[in-house]
């Protein structure tokens, strides 16, 4: 949909020190500045980990990039006895735009519930954070042909309890668990048949208007050469991007690529 505006999201994951990131977020304006990106077309946010977003932020602010930054992760608590935890409104006091929620390597690692995601979610929007919710299923949901009903079952979970117009700004990132970092990246039609069931659940549960408005990202072993196809999809909005967004060339092909 024409009024839904692309957005390419680079998770760099646990990688570069905060120097580093600011050599690659310098790199990537360079590099969109040559191929004439049209940031009003296609939005950029990289999601660099907690300790570089204050050095990220500070570069965006004095360059005035268009650049958006993010965080991999947020406390659903507001504040307290938390140990190593990261506040909402922390990431608010840096400005964050987006923060993601629910990835799945930290369902896997970190037993994230869509309980858990819910409530990360719900702290974000407390703060006017955008939460990029991640979805998706696993090698053997996939081969059980159960992806779908288990996907939209994630999807129910952490948006419970969110109102229309909360879903209406959120990202939801379908991200099969055997697409990412494997290389192996999902068919365009792959993506399209699972994007288009969360719209269409998002429909059915939140209305109209925050089915057309959410965006829905496509993610897994997105790369330059393969993401025209995928953005070709009427239901996919984006990538959320993992390997690929720590090269600079990639990623800026993958921003550049209508
Ligand atoms: C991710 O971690 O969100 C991801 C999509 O990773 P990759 O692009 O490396 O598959």
């Amino acid at each position: 949909s024409p009024t839904r505006t692309p957005l390419m999201a680079g998770n760099w994951k646990m990688n570069l020190n905060h120097a580093e990131a600011v050599v690659l977020v310098q790199k990537l304006a360079w590099t969109l500045s040559d191929k004439r990106h049209d940031y009003g077309k296609v939005e950029v946010a990289v999601i660099p980990p907690f300790t570089d977003i204050r050095s990220v932020q500070t570069l965006v602010d004095g360059d005035r990039l268009q650049i958006k930054y993010g965080a991999q992760d947020v406390s659903p608590h507001a504040s307290g006895a938390y140990t190593g935890e990261i506040s909402a409104q922390m990431l608010a006091k840096l400005s964050c735009s987006y923060v993601v929620v629910g990835h799945s390597e930290r369902r896997q690692y970190h037993a994230e519930t869509d309980e858990v995601v819910n409530a990360k979610a719900k702290a974000a929007l407390g703060e006017k954070i955008t939460p990029i919710v991640c979805v998706g299923e696993g090698l053997d949901v996939r081969k059980a042909g159960e992806h779908v009903p288990y996907t939209m079952a994630q999807v129910e979970g952490s948006l419970a309890g969110l109102s229309r117009k909360q879903v209406a700004g959120l990202v939801i990132a379908y991200e099969p668990v055997w697409a990412i970092g494997t290389g192996e990246v999902a068919t365009p039609e792959d993506a399209q048949e699972v994007c288009e069931a969360i719209r269409g659940q998002v429909r059915e549960t939140y209305g109209d208007e925050a089915a057309d408005a959410v965006r829905i990202l496509y993610g897994g072993s997105v790369k330059a050469a393969n993401v025209a196809g995928i953005m070709a999809k009427p239901d996919v909005d984006g990538a959320l991007v993992g390997g690929a967004s720590l090269d600079v060339d990639e990623f800026g092909g993958i921003c550049r690529f209508y």
